[in-house]
């Protein structure tokens, strides 16, 4: 089915986007593996494409251009290379910047934004801690203020960028007795006294992630890298959770789309029995199945991303897009595994490695029991 949400501005720039996937990222795929992170050179080369700053304002370096799809547009390209690519950058274009623009204050945006633009500063989000992810409320990394400052203590995991990042965004409680109204967000920069990082997290996927531990022991915090208003963390974090899903969606059926197209052309090529495996009737009826869900699914996705644009789009139908994609994307990766038989259970095929890349999308940004609860609190039962 075509897709219709798209003009020629947003075809052009993915074609940009296909390009630096083909010159910058597919050739240094290993090393990008071997090194659990990007690496600086990629970072830098997104920034001279003018790739992470479209919907930052042009006086900071951006492109100025407030249309989600286009960092949605980029997300797909890289997810269809790899789910982890779309993860790292996601995380800075999709996540993070609209902290940044949105909360942050003139003097915060010029020291921040014009290098984010240029992949000199690359940031993260620390949200999550060891003690739990999905209760976000009950985080318990605090900060104390302590004259104009502020003192950070605690520690967060499975943060992506975490190794890398320059600047993290963390969450901490700076009020114990008022739970979610008790949270800041605080923008921690990296050689901070008291900021270190732990090891590159061993996952199951997605290997050319850095996904980190983050720790923090009496970090003195100027006021001037509070980030909004002290104690309205909370509230920052659950709009913005919005769009974080509706990208998380665009990667997740982005991602299962590309690897079902690569199964279909391997299904018509590999034989078996004297003919075909694509041409048994049982195999003909799953990838009927995959590609209609695939379909049906991009085309909620899709108008949930045009309702983002238009400033639309609610928690609930965020929560939707989100955990049906995961579970879609899950499916699909699932059936195409045993369609490749054991090709597909080898590291060497990306059939095999995009399996593993995609279980935790039922997982991460709000699992999908969460998104469950979210809809649920909707039905009025
Ligand atoms: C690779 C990776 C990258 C990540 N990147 C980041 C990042 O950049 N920044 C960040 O802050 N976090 C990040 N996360 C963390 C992620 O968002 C959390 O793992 C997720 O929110 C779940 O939290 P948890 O792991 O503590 O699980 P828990 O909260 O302990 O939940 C465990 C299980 O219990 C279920 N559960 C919990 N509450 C309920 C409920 N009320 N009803 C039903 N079931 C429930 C959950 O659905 C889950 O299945 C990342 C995680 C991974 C794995």
């Amino acid at each position: 089915m075509k897709r219709t949400i798209f003009d020629e501005d947003h075809d052009t720039f993915r074609e940009s986007c296909r390009t630096f996937v083909h010159r910058t990222l597919r050739p240094n795929q290993e090393k990008h593996i071997a090194n659990h992170e990007l690496g600086r050179e990629v970072w830098l080369e997104l920034g001279r494409q003018g790739m992470l700053g479209m919907n930052v304002p042009a006086e900071y370096g951006g492109a100025g251009v407030n249309d989600l799809r286009f960092s949605l547009i980029l997300a797909e390209e890289l997810s269809r290379l790899a789910f982890a690519y779309s993860s790292c950058v996601g995380i800075h274009t999709n996540c993070v910047a609209p902290y940044l623009v949105d909360l942050g204050t003139a003097e915060q945006k010029q020291r921040w934004l014009p290098k984010f633009c240029t992949g000199e500063l690359i940031t993260a989000l620390a949200m999550t801690e060891a003690s739990g992810g999905s209760d976000l409320a009950a985080l318990k990394s605090s900060a104390v203020r302590d004259g104009d400052d502020w003192i950070l203590n605690g520690s967060k995991t499975f943060i992506t960028n975490g190794a890398c990042a320059d600047l993290v965004l963390v969450a901490a409680r700076t009020d114990p007795d008022k739970g979610a109204k008790g949270i800041t967000l605080f923008a921690v920069e990296a050689g901070m006294a008291g900021f270190e990082r732990g090891r590159k997290l061993d996952k199951v996927g997605q290997p050319e992630a850095d996904t980190s531990e983050l720790f923090f022991d009496e970090v003195r915090i100027p006021a001037v890298n509070v980030l909004g208003e002290i104690d309205h963390g909370f509230g920052y974090m659950m709009q913005r959770l919005v769009a974080e899903r509706i990208g998380s969606a665009v990667n997740n059926i982005a991602h299962a789309r590309q690897i079902l197209d690569e199964t279909l052309a391997y299904v018509k090529e590999r034989r078996a029995f004297g003919t075909a495996i694509g041409s048994f009737q049982a195999n003909k009826f799953v990838l009927a199945e995959l590609l209609t869900m695939a379909e049906v699914t991009q085309a909620f996705v899709d108008q949930c991303t045009l309702a983002a644009v238009e400033g639309t789009l609610t928690a609930v139908d965020a929560a939707k897009a989100k955990w049906w994609s995961a579970k879609v994307q899950n499916d699909i990766l699932d059936a195409c595994v045993q369609l490749w038989g054991g090709y597909g259970y080898m590291n060497e095929y990306r059939v095999a490695r995009a399996w593993a890349d995609a279980r935790v999308s039922r997982i991460w940004a709000g699992s999908n029991e969460i998104m469950k609860e979210l809809i649920g609190r909707e039905l009025g039962l």
